[in-house]
């Protein structure tokens, strides 16, 4: 099989149709943007590591019967989903104030949350994804029913707290993360989808703060490729001697997906 046509092609991923009705092959691209597409720049091997890194959250999500669109990874840089209508709504939980909240609401940065925090933006790049209220959600129907909000909002909680005891085990305090979630083309259902990744997640080291995520790109830090292999290292993903920047990527290779 090849892939089927492009779908949609965002900042870090493009989503091509996939082999069978309903299905998608999810690619991740090095590209590496911020600041609502201001800042871009290429990050080689970015790309497979939030593959992998990705992959292994959302196995071990769906283990605790998290239900997600990955089906399953197909090479270093694609993987097999469930295409989904997204919702334009994006879930961000805190357990550490940082980012937006920080300059939003003039909360010191390293505050620590007495509950982990649930915020709603609106997936609009024109508006800058602007924070919404539940009531924004509901008004302008970007999700149909008060139930279902709360059931996602229940299941960002319960994603939250399975993350933060698996990062804590490696090292990592999970600061915040974003989360995406759709309805199931085709069986309707509502899945956890995009990715979980050093991309859309805070993860400082435990001991020493260092930023192990996206914010070394946003704030110029350097080392970033670096940082996202130790948190593979540290996750058991990719072996200790593994240096992503050495390896050369050939162009990926679909394999046992034949077309119905
Ligand atoms: P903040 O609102 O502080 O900028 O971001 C909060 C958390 O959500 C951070 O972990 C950040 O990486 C993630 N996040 C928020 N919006 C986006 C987005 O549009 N793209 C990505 N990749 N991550 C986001």
């Amino acid at each position: 099989m090849n892939k089927g046509k492009k779908l949609y092609e965002g900042k870090a991923k493009i989503i091509y149709e996939g082999p069978e009705n309903g299905t998608g092959i999810q690619h991740f691209k090095d590209d590496a943007t911020a600041f609502n597409n201001q800042k871009k720049a290429t990050v080689e091997g970015k790309g497979v590591l939030n593959n992998r890194i990705s992959e292994h959250i959302l196995n071990n999500l769906n283990q605790i019967g998290i239900e997600t669109h990955l089906i399953k990874r197909l090479n270093m840089r694609e993987q097999l989903i469930t295409l989904c209508e997204i919702f334009p709504v994006e879930f961000i939980v805190r357990n550490i104030a940082t980012g937006s909240l920080t300059k939003r609401l003039g909360i010191a940065d390293g505050t620590i949350l007495k509950r982990p925090l649930v915020e709603f933006s609106y997936k609009n790049d024109d508006l800058g994804d602007p924070v919404v209220s539940k009531e924004h959600i509901l008004e302008f129907g970007w999700i149909d029913s008060a139930e279902t909000l709360d059931w996602i909002i229940d299941k960002c909680l319960r994603i939250n707290d399975f993350m933060q005891g698996m990062f804590r085990g490696v090292g990592i305090k999970l600061v915040d993360f974003k989360l995406e979630f759709g309805r199931a083309n085709v069986k309707r259902k509502i899945l956890l989808a995009d990715e979980i990744s050093p991309d859309t997640c805070r993860l400082w080291d435990v001991s020493s703060e260092k930023k192990l995520d996206k914010d070394r790109f946003r704030k110029d830090l350097g080392n970033i490729i670096q940082a996202y292999q130790e948190v593979a290292r540290r996750l058991g993903i990719i072996h200790e001697e593994t240096n992503i920047s050495e390896v050369k990527f050939g162009k990926p290779k679909v394999v046992n997906i034949k077309k119905k």
